[in-house]
């Protein structure tokens, strides 16, 4: 870009929502930038999330399956070893394939990639501290700030990611710890326990509060998974406090207290994971140069269309409200480029599935039992667990459950909860039922194929108002 250049749209951060936004307006025919620090496209997720722990959480389960259970299913499989080194180069060869991927996107749909750091200078013009030297600044009728988010720094630990790790440390370690503790026993906590302790570390998983899962969550599916995880070897502590750690010696010295005050233990560990939540990204961003400001969250204040109280500059992803997932920020993208194009958008935010990708898989989509008691909504349950499913039982893989909450007068759908192998693909049905407002007998007296998974999600809707047929 060239100092006189304007741009309709000038968008910095590459992530998910940054990427998403920049194609969309492309293929709307805004002239569109969009600066990207990092070097490659496709922000935390595709670089150091999403993309890179499930292709660790995939592998790593095949490696414990292969260990663990194949005898019973007529394989017999001898001389089984790890190699690290290749697992974590299967890992970097879809995060590469993917982050060019975006690349292609961004020549395919006309949208110009500024690699540098972007500042505002003013209200319209965003001066670039390129990657490969020098400086330049691009104008933009319209911004979106679209920068994400960072880990939540543990007080006193200082995070090197070797000994002390964020989920990007943990995405990329060259040996398996023997023990490792982590602190928070939200999604990062349990996925990136999952993976090194099927690969053979010996993890402790820290919560504060008195279950796992993170927010939102329903605690009866998390008392299931937890159950399970600790048939798979992770250990927990919940309602602990972690009060200091000490990371000045070979190991790791962390001091937890029970959360409500009394008993005292230290925990010793070679590898640390910090995993306590993540903080919206604005450093740097020049934000006091137009006079913007952060709520006492960091989260960047907007309106309900995306717009600062500087109504040409709007803001999706992890840097303002919401829930901190990629999905999120790709329906905010488009709704955003409508809004700039159309002057009309929609983002329904009671109908954004959430996965945690352990095995087995743990999905919802609306609210769960604990909230709708919390808003005295009258509902009833149905439920139907994957021991009476014939799919789950000829895989051998029968753990958990799926369960619906329907408004107890209409039966209208309001929450869905399911523990189960590909859970994280069945949500998808279940996001579209509440979407389009469905009963759960609308979902009953819909055919499903047989014998699929999908069949216990049919009959677990069916339990709400009638009796299961194999349960
Ligand atoms: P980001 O992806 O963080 O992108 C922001 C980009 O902006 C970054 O690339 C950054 O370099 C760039 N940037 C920042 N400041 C500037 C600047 N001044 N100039 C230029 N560039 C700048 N979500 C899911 O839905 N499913 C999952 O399975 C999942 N797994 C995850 C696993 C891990 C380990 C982690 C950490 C997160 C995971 N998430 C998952 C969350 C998901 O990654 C985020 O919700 C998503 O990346 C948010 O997208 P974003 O575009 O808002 O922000
Ligand atoms: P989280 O909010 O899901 O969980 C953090 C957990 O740490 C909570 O259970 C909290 O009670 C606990 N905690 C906080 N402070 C603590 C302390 N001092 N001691 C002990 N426990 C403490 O956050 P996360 O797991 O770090 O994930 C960050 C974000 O990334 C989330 O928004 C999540 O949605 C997203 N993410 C999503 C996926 C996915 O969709 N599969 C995967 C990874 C990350």
């Amino acid at each position: 870009a060239t100092e006189a250049e304007e741009k309709d749209l000038v968008i910095i951060g590459g992530g998910v929502a940054g990427y998403v936004a920049a194609i969309k307006a492309g293929q709307a025919g805004l002239k569109v930038a969009c600066i990207e620090k990092r070097g490659t496209l496709g922000g935390t997720c595709l670089n150091v999330g999403c993309i890179p722990s499930k292709s660790l959480l995939n592998n790593s389960h095949l490696y414990h399956q292969i260990l663990h259970d194949t005898k019973n299913r007529g394989i017999d499989v001898e001389g089984v070893k790890l190699n690290l080194e290749q697992m974590m180069k299967a890992k970097d060869t879809s995060v590469a394939g993917l982050t060019k991927g975006v690349e292609f996107l961004f020549k395919k749909n006309n949208v110009e990639y500024i690699k540098g750091t972007g500042a505002f200078a003013d209200e319209h013009t965003i001066a670039v501290n390129l990657i490969d030297g020098g400086e330049t600044s691009v104008r933009g009728k319209n911004i979106i700030i679209a920068t994400g988010s960072e880990a939540t720094p543990f007080p006193g630990l200082n995070i090197d990611e070797k000994k002390v790790v964020t989920s990007t440390g943990a995405i990329a370690m060259t040996k398996v710890p023997k023990k490792m503790v982590v602190i928070g026993g939200g999604i990062i906590g349990l996925e990136m326990g999952s993976v090194w302790s099927r690969l053979g570390a010996e993890v402790t998983v820290v919560e504060f509060l008195g279950q796992i899962g993170g927010p939102g969550m329903d605690a009866e599916i998390s008392k299931a998974i937890q159950k399970t995880l600790q048939k798979q070897g992770m250990k927990f502590k919940l309602n602990t406090k972690v009060m200091s750690g000490d990371d000045s010696g070979e190991s790791v010295k962390i001091a937890v207290e029970a959360a409500k005050g009394g008993k005292e233990e230290t925990l010793d560990a070679d590898v640390v994971l910090v995993a306590i939540g993540r903080r919206p990204y604005t450093a740097g961003l020049g934000l006091e140069n137009i006079g913007l400001e952060t709520d006492n969250r960091g989260r960047l204040v907007i309106d309900q269309e995306y717009r600062t109280k500087l109504p040409h500059i709007r803001v999706i992803g992890d840097c303002t409200f919401g829930p901190m997932l990629a999905h999120k920020a790709e329906e905010e993208a488009v709704a955003a480029i409508e809004y700039i194009t159309k002057n009309y958008g929609h983002v329904n935010y009671g109908a954004i599935p959430s996965v945690m990708y352990t095995h087995p898989e743990v999905a919802w989509v609306g609210q769960n039992e604990a909230e709708l008691k919390e808003a005295g909504i009258k509902y009833k349950v149905g439920s139907f667990p994957f021991t009476a499913n014939s799919r789950a039982k000829t895989n051998l893989d029968t753990e958990g459950m799926v369960k619906f909450l329907c408004d107890a007068e209409t039966d209208r759908i309001l929450g869905i909860h399911i523990m189960g192998p590909n859970a994280g693909e069945m949500i998808a049905e279940g996001t579209l039922a509440l979407e389009y407002g469905a009963s759960a007998e609308d979902v009953a007296r819909t055919c499903h194929a047989h014998p699929t998974l999908a069949e216990a999600f049919k009959e677990a809707a069916m339990a709400t108002y009638d009796k299961a047929v194999h349960y």
